[in-house]
């Protein structure tokens, strides 16, 4: 009993301002799951790769090392990557697991008063892993909304509108084709006449998947309307099932004056704009609000910010392991590359002032707390992911000197 309770003090608690547990648990069970897909993945796609021909391609690197007293050149040969005998380029499944796998592993954080503050840890920054795309889903938000408090400065003009532009759901094998043609019109309807309105914007790609072969009762109930307008009920045929659902979400900045002035746009009008763009045969979903007390902004803004794609929909135990490999091979080809997030306008100048370089994406500073200085910390705690008890256990600790120059 004493020792359990023990094992239970030692499990990572790390609460944010709220008090609300950070799932550090959670996310990396995802991430082992994910790892486990890309591993079934690699074993499955090994006779298309040797028939292929694939290979590991080296480059040489010369560097500088210390031998003895003097620094010497050695030139060593570097993996590049796999390649096929064409020379494209394929994905190393194998290696992606294994770095999955420890991903988040080892995590450090500075301890101020009560509160946990992660100064380091190893992210595997592979674009799919759970993991990663929750802290980067966290930084997006903390980004977006300091962007967005500068221009409420500034700019107190710009109104912030929010938009979801969306196509019809495709076959999982059609997706990076659905991506291609979306990415394409989205720089066609930043054209013409929003280059005029729309004063800064933020853009983010979600994939949802629909894992249901029937149409369960929660869905009915969401979208009864919907499903009774066609005569379809519960336990009937899902026709969307194993099929993506790619949309983007939008902030765009517009001028106060623009809601009563003659360039002023309905729904119909995004509806139009966005089918010329895109190039589709049919009219879109478009979804448009402005939102108007400071709450529902921070939730519009948080929708935007929110992950790429779910993992929990992609994870889930109803789908077969061959199906959570096709899903996630095809998700994984189809994203490879692209912009998941990108600003334009007075957001992307914003960006570039507070230095928010979304390539060099800092997985470690993301929330709130990134402003909460770790010299204040009295002490260094490192909490080590545990096979066994499938839990962050702390390990060890270190006091920081008061005053330390060394953080
Ligand atoms: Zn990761």
């Amino acid at each position: 009993m004493e020792m359990q309770k023990s094992q239970e003090e030692k499990i990572l608690k790390d609460l944010d301002k709220q008090g609300k547990v950070r799932d550090w648990r959670g996310k990396k069970m995802s991430s082992l799951d994910l790892a486990k897909v890309y591993e079934g993945i690699a074993k499955k796609i090994q006779p298309e790769y040797d028939m292929r021909g694939v290979h590991t391609r080296y480059r040489k690197v010369t560097k500088k090392i210390q031998r003895g007293e003097e620094m010497v050149d050695v030139t060593a040969d570097e993996p590049m990557g796999l390649y096929d005998k064409d020379g494209k380029r394929v994905v190393n499944y194998e290696k992606r697991a294994g770095n999955m796998k420890f991903c988040g592993s080892c995590l450090e954080f500075a301890k101020i008063a009560d509160m946990l503050k992660l100064i380091k840890a190893n992210f595997c920054r592979i674009p799919l892993c759970p993991m990663c795309q929750w802290r980067k889903s966290m930084r997006t938000f903390f980004e977006v909304s300091k962007i967005m408090s500068v221009i409420g400065m500034r700019n107190p003009n710009y109104v912030p509108v929010f938009l979801t532009l969306t196509v019809k759901n495709c076959l999982i094998e059609n997706l990076g084709d659905n991506l291609d043609s979306m990415f394409k019109g989205w720089n066609e309807f930043m054209k013409n006449k929003l280059r005029d309105i729309v004063k800064g914007w933020f853009r983010a790609l979600e994939i949802t998947y629909d894992g249901d072969e029937k149409i369960t009762q929660q869905r009915y109930n969401k979208a009864r309307k919907y499903y009774d307008e066609r005569g379809i009920k519960v336990g009937d045929k899902n026709e969307n099932y194993n099929t993506f659902h790619p949309h983007f979400h939008v902030i765009m900045l517009v001028e106060r004056k623009y809601f009563k002035g003659k360039d002023y746009m309905y729904t119909k009008d995004w509806v139009q704009l966005w089918r010329k763009s895109a190039r589709l045969d049919y009219d879109p979903v478009c979804d448009i609000r402005r939102t108007r007390t400071s709450t529902q902004k921070r939730k519009e803004v948080a929708e935007v910010a929110k992950y790429t794609y779910k993992d929990a929909e992609i994870l889930s135990k109803k789908l077969s392991e061959e199906k959570k490999e096709a899903v996630v091979e095809n998700l994984s080809g189809a994203l490879h590359g692209r912009r998941l997030y990108a600003y334009g306008g007075i957001m992307k100048e914003i960006a570039a002032e507070l230095k928010l370089n979304e390539d060099k994406a800092d997985l470690v500073n993301v929330n709130d707390d990134a402003e909460i200085n770790p010299s204040l910390a009295t002490m260094i705690v490192t909490y080590n992911w545990n096979m066994g008890v499938s839990n962050y256990i702390f390990t060890k600790r270190k006091k920081v000197i008061e005053n330390s120059e060394n953080l």
